[in-house]
């Protein structure tokens, strides 16, 4: 999602006549869009500051969920101009001028989520073969661990109209793949986009929008991310067996094997509730792959926790996985917990972890051997005559090729040889 705001903050300054430039020493303004979801990705923006600052800066903004969420201690950082929150980006352009005509010299816009500003994309904004669209911000969850309720704001679901005004643009300026983003797409409850007399519009759930999504001309693959476990419906598996430009791989984060760490970090399930739910998913769609998040050292996480952990993670054989050590952040209820684990456990069940996740990744990699898939490809590779693209799973492949440019093309590929993080392949 910071991924898709940048570029989103991007367009919109170029737009008020801003150039963009990657040479930091030549910025007059550089703008820092930041994560507020572990310490050390909050921690990596001041120090980055220092480090890009030239004599020709003249505006430093840091945007994101960082100033959202240490609004009173932010402009402790000396050189910070603007610090603006998630839902404040469009302002942008405004601030900047009022800074560069020496009106003020510090400004702070922390608004909640407006839903206007999904209205601002910037009138040049391109469209690369793979693109992404916001459809639902903010969570209602409040997980016990997590900023993001309190950075992103309550869960707010943009009208269908819009979602689908967005996608129909970008796959006209040639996009293929579309990912819809969200904090948690699958609890989407969009405002419906027809109008049935004397009827109140009513609203759309995420299987619905799929469904439309799916339908738009040029969309050749339809991905989502991310999703909680408790919104994974059977309705959602039924659109995944019936919609052909679904991908049959889905983030499902679990956090934790254990039902005690799952109870106290309020993520309203079992572990075998989950377990069940991904078997039911994999009998609709045979082709089904997971990936998930977890964390590690959770307060009161004991060996007997974590091998709970290890066990779903050997049961379930994703494919790739996201594993962090647990993080406190001010504010959340499991900052203040009993039971805080020392940080040299941490770090051995991160590595522990990481190990067994890499096996099951490999094995994956190692069980597509033979296979021909359909293959996006996106980049080149390391050496000359390589190009790299993405099969359904979002696997790596790479392929050797004399055609002039694969980039941005879809390939049938005989997958021939596997590595850890990569697949490599022939052209059919
Ligand atoms: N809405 C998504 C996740 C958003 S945050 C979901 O519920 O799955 C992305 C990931 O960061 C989370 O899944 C979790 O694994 C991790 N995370 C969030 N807060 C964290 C913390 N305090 N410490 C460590 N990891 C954390
Ligand atoms: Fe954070 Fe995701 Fe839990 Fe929401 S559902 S509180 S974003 S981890």
């Amino acid at each position: 999602m910071n991924m898709y705001d940048s570029n989103i903050i991007s367009n919109i300054m170029k737009d008020a006549g801003f150039d963009r430039t990657y040479d930091s020493s030549s910025a007059e303004i550089i703008i820092f869009y930041t994560c507020n979801v572990r310490e050390k990705a909050a921690q990596r923006v001041f120090s980055n500051i220092g480090l890009l600052r030239s004599e020709n800066t003249k505006v430093v903004a840091v945007g994101g969920c960082v100033p959202q969420a240490e609004k009173d201690e932010i402009f402790r950082y000396k050189h910070i101009n603007i610090a603006f929150g998630p839902h404040a980006y469009h302002m942008l352009p405004t601030y900047v001028s009022r800074i560069l005509s020496g009106e003020t010299d510090r400004i702070l816009d922390v608004t909640p989520l407006q839903p206007q500003k999904f209205n601002c994309c910037g009138s040049e904004r391109t469209a690369s073969h793979s693109e992404f669209v916001t459809i639902q911000e903010g969570c209602d969850n409040y997980c016990t661990y997590c900023i993001v309720p309190y950075t992103r704001g309550k869960e707010y679901s943009r009208p269908v109209a819009d979602v689908i005004s967005e996608v129909k643009m970008l796959l006209a300026r040639g996009a293929q793949e579309i990912t819809l983003l969200g904090q948690n797409v699958n609890s989407y409850n969009g405002e419906a986009p027809y109008i049935n007399i004397g009827k109140p519009k009513g609203t759309w759930n995420f299987g619905r929008l799929l469904h439309e999504v799916a339908s738009l001309d040029g969309l050749r693959r339809l991905r989502y991310t991310t999703s909680h476990p408790k919104d994974i419906t059977a309705d959602l598996m039924k659109q995944h067996a019936q919609i052909e430009a679904m991908v049959p791989f889905v983030h499902i984060p679990v956090q934790s094997g254990s039902d005690k760490i799952l109870k106290l970090m309020n993520r309203r399930h079992t572990a075998q509730e989950y377990i069940d739910k991904l078997k039911a998913f994999r009998d609709i769609c045979p082709d089904i792959q997971f990936s998930s998040d977890f964390i590690v050292g959770f307060p009161t996480e004991t060996e007997d926790d974590f091998e709970g952990t290890l066990n779903l993670v050997r049961e379930v054989r994703y494919i790739c996985a996201y594993s962090f050590k647990y993080s406190p952040r001010n504010g959340t209820p499991a900052a203040t917990m009993d039971g805080q684990v020392p940080d040299d456990i941490k770090i051995r069940r991160l590595s522990v972890l990481q190990n067994e996740l890499m096996k099951s990744q490999r094995a994956h990699n190692e069980a597509i051997v033979g296979k021909t898939m359909e293959v996006l490809f996106d980049k080149v590779g390391r050496k000359g005559g390589q190009y790299v693209g993405k099969n359904v799973y979002m696997q790596s492949v790479v392929v050797a090729s004399n055609e002039t440019d694969l980039i941005g093309k879809f390939k049938m590929v005989l997958i021939e040889q596997a590595f850890q993080n990569s697949v490599f392949g022939s052209l059919i």
